[in-house]
């Protein structure tokens, strides 16, 4: 039985096998196609050595797994997070080629890690890591190949430092190798904000469903960077209440709604969310508990473990992180009927608006915030309805989960099919 807030037993690779095994098997497809999606098409690992600012030389691991490239390029972030391992990255690199197949951008999966604890880096040194990574990287990177961003941990700056040191490397600027880079650089207007933003849609279009409307909803988040913050922003922007939030340094409660803006600026000024004033303190666990309609879990795996889930009120649950409920979880929600809008699916505006910057770079013509905005919203909401019809088709039972890999996994089929794989 699982319990506690983080269950490190639980092994991400494995959840995402069992995934594919079982949409496979509710597809009734051949084992032909489990053995080829099982596992990535290739695993790197490098020792990244660095040096530090006191002239010691540490050494780091780092890892690119790239799981499925039949509908595009390799795509997928790169995080910087103290135990990542191989078997984190090669479940994130399968998510991320399901993710890509649902939203109908043209990438495959991949994802990448360096396992360092950033916190307690110096930005020179974050810099020397993000190089050597690249440089140790490059034989397997590539715009029409594999194609990073961002993830935990991660930002523009070292985008535009792993896109330096790549061209650099080429003598030429390539820019569609990487996105999440800065604006001068050949980023895109929206990407920092299109994950968060792009889970306000999918959860938007998942409150409709059930009769719910945004203004007015209450919302908690496990999780304020990137991914929580964006999406906090833009729940409130829709008029919902943000009452609670916490990331990896505690949490705060207040019932009658926290100003998102404020939190941002107070979060920036010292790190956490925790202590922000006219709050209460709320742990990690007990955030999801509270009472409240919608729960974002915004932060990383593992997080809604089956104790967890059976205290949940919510009855709606956006998943903005990667694999943040366990399948015992999932399982225990389904009975409660709450709607889980699964990461696959949830935080794919990342995924997408990091194709528009692909796309721009490649023709070295940009588009407009505001046509950015409106081919995101257009492309989540058309994923959406693509996969809420297929759920309901499939059968009544079935999860939005189970159907999106079984969608994903009949597109990649085919596709593996027709190429004569
Ligand atoms: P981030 O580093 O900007 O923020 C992570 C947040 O989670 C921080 O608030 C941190 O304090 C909190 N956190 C970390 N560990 C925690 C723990 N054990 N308990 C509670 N809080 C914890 O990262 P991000 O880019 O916002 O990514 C968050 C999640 O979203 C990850 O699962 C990532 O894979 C996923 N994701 C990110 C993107 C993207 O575009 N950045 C796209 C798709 C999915």
């Amino acid at each position: 039985m699982e319990t506690g807030i983080s269950n490190n037993k639980i092994n991400t690779y494995d959840v995402a096998r069992q995934q594919i095994e079982h949409a496979v098997e509710q597809l009734g497809l051949s084992d032909d196609v489990y053995e080829r999606l099982k596992a990535p098409d290739r695993l790197v690992e490098a020792a990244i050595p660095v040096e530090m600012d006191n002239g010691e030389v540490r050494v780091f691991i780092g890892y690119r797994s790239q799981h499925n490239n039949v509908l595009g390029p390799y795509k997928g972030g790169i995080r910087f997070a103290p135990n990542v391992n191989a078997d984190e990255v090669k479940a994130l690199s399968i998510w991320m080629t399901f993710k890509c197949a649902i939203a109908r951008v043209p990438f495959g999966g991949g994802k990448g890690a360096v396992a360092c604890n950033p916190g307690e880096m110096s930005p020179k040194e974050l810099e020397r890591m993000s190089r050597k990574y690249i440089r140790k990287m490059v034989p397997v990177l590539g715009s029409k190949v594999d194609i990073p961003a961002p993830d935990l941990n991660t930002n523009a700056q070292v985008m535009a430092w792993m896109v330096d040191e790549y061209c650099n490397i080429q003598q030429y600027n390539d820019f569609g190798v990487i996105t999440g880079k800065p604006l001068d650089v050949g980023g895109c207007v929206g990407r920092e904000t299109a994950t968060g933003r792009g889970l306000m849609y999918a959860v938007r279009a998942a409150a409709k469903v059930k009769g719910l409307a945004l203004a007015g909803a209450t919302v908690v988040l496990q999780g304020f960077g990137n991914v929580g913050s964006n999406a906090a922003r833009s729940m409130s922007q829709q008029g919902s209440k943000i009452i609670g939030v916490t990331d990896i340094g505690g949490g705060v409660y207040n019932p009658k709604g926290i100003d998102v803006e404020s939190l941002i600026t107070y979060c920036r000024a010292t790190g956490s969310v925790k202590g922000f004033p006219g709050c209460e303190a709320i742990d990690n666990k007990d955030i999801f508990a509270l009472d409240c309609d919608i729960i974002l879990p915004t932060a990383v795996e593992n997080q809604i473990t089956a104790a967890i889930a059976e205290h949940i009120k919510a009855g709606i649950i956006g998943e903005g992180a990667n694999g943040p409920t366990t399948p015992a979880a999932d399982q225990i929600l389904k009975e409660k009927g709450v709607l889980v809008v699964p990461d696959i699916l949830a935080n794919s505006g990342g995924a997408i608006v990091s194709y528009f910057e692909w796309v721009q770079n490649n023709y070295s013509f940009y588009w407009p915030e505001a046509e950015i905005e409106k081919q995101l919203e257009q492309k989540i909401m058309e994923a959406f309805e693509h996969l809420y019809t297929y759920t309901c088709n499939c059968s009544d039972t079935i999860t939005m989960r189970e159907a999106a890999f079984m969608y994903a996994i009949k597109r990649l089929a085919d596709a593996m099919k027709i190429r004569g794989w």
